[in-house]
């Protein structure tokens, strides 16, 4: 008998939890890097903290992956489907894609001429409020490279997995409308080669169906496509800005 699986099952939201729990740990680790940044000595200080917290993202993106790794094998163990398989183990990103994101997050610290037009607003703040944004746009950064390691390892386990046929995305109730949108697609064939696309500060999950399955949208996941249908489908070119209208008015937090 067909066993189902859902985008908004307890598994699935169990997993989510558990990677954004990670992520906070990552970005607490990430607060206590904070004082090799030396305003006096920017220069030569914040490349060194780029590598010490590039050196977190490599820890944590590690940690996420065998995360997911144990969540697909309990979820195929669930799914009473036959033979073995070895989940492989997303590795990190290239080290440069790591310390480029960085250095773009950064990018504002360094002191600019006040009188000269190019520089913009960002960068005339104090330095303890430039601070502050460069550490924020790096713990997003550093958040989204990790939890893409994670759902990088489930999505490849679906694809090299014969007894796996789909994946779908989970997202949580606070999540932005984009991530509302392709929640609500459901499951996605592995076949279709459409890659997991994710932002900054996005927590989705990925979630594996396997043979056997039957795959069932979540309740809200469902009413994200109806209002999707209802308002935003007959509007091409304007549709996920009436969706996310349409999520507002009708009272589905955060209207982001
Ligand atoms: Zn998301």
């Amino acid at each position: 008998m067909a066993t189902p699986t859902s985008d908004g099952g307890r598994a699935a939201n169990t997993h989510r939890r558990a990677q954004r729990g990670l992520t906070r740990l990552l970005v607490r680790d990430m607060r206590s890097l904070r004082r090799l940044i030396i305003p006096s000595r920017l220069e030569q200080t914040v490349p060194e903290w780029i590598e010490a917290v590039r050196a977190l993202v490599e820890q944590y993106g590690a940690a996420s992956s065998s995360l997911s790794a144990d969540y697909y094998e309990a979820e195929r163990i669930a799914a009473a489907v036959t033979g073995r398989f070895t989940v492989p183990l997303a590795g990190p990103p290239p080290d440069e894609q790591v310390e480029n994101s960085l250095r773009w997050a950064t990018k504002d610290v360094y002191p600019r001429d006040p009188e000269d037009p190019a520089t913009t607003d960002a960068q005339r703040q104090p330095m303890d409020v430039r601070l502050e944004q460069a550490e924020k746009k790096a713990e997003a950064v550093a958040q989204r490279l990790v939890t893409d390691q994670g759902r990088g390892t489930v999505q490849e386990a679906v694809r090299q997995d014969r007894q796996a046929t789909a994946w779908a995305r989970s997202a949580a109730l606070g999540a932005c409308s984009f991530c509302k949108l392709l929640a609500s697609r459901g499951a996605v064939y592995k076949q279709d080669t459409a890659k997991f696309r994710s932002h900054d500060g996005c927590h989705c999950g990925v979630v594996p169906v396997f043979k056997g399955q039957r795959f069932e949208l979540s309740d809200h996941a469902s009413e994200w496509a109806r209002i999707y249908r209802e308002y935003a489908a007959p509007y091409p070119g304007d549709q996920l800005n009436r969706f996310r209208r349409a999520l507002a008015e009708l009272g589905h937090l955060p209207a982001l």
